[in-house]
């Protein structure tokens, strides 16, 4: 756990939050500041502050964050959805502790702007 760090506090339930799924090593909730009708978030429990910090050997960490991502699109049938990594402030990363954006529930136009 990284001091002042939101997710942190989210994924320890110090501070609230509408958590969709809790796996050991993973959990999802929603945005809430939606960008989509369906917007949450895969957050590792792991503090990671973003894509660029991901070491080599942390890689399939990526593609269980995807794993979850999909599972969670299927049982809510989302016909389909955009999965997005913000990395670094210019990017528009506001929280340093990485996370995937699921997004859909209306045609996600592209590019997005
Ligand atoms: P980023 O801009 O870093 O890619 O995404 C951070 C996301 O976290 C934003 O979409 C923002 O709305 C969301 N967010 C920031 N603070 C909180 C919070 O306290 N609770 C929840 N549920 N989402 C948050
Ligand atoms: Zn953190």
């Amino acid at each position: 756990m990284s001091e002042d760090c939101i997710f942190c506090e989210i994924v320890a339930k110090k501070i609230p939050s509408k958590i969709i799924l809790e796996e050991k090593n993973f959990v999802a909730f929603q945005d809430v500041n939606p960008q989509a009708p369906v917007h949450f978030l895969v957050v590792p429990r792991v503090h990671i502050e973003s894509i660029d910090a991901v070491k080599d050997n942390e890689l399939i960490l990526i593609g269980q964050m995807v794993k979850v991502a999909k599972q969670l699109a299927h049982e809510i049938k989302l016909k389909g959805y955009r999965l997005v990594f913000n990395n670094g402030r210019e990017a528009g990363q506001s929280v340093f502790h990485i996370h995937l954006h699921v997004l859909g529930g209306r045609p996600m136009l592209w590019p997005p702007g």
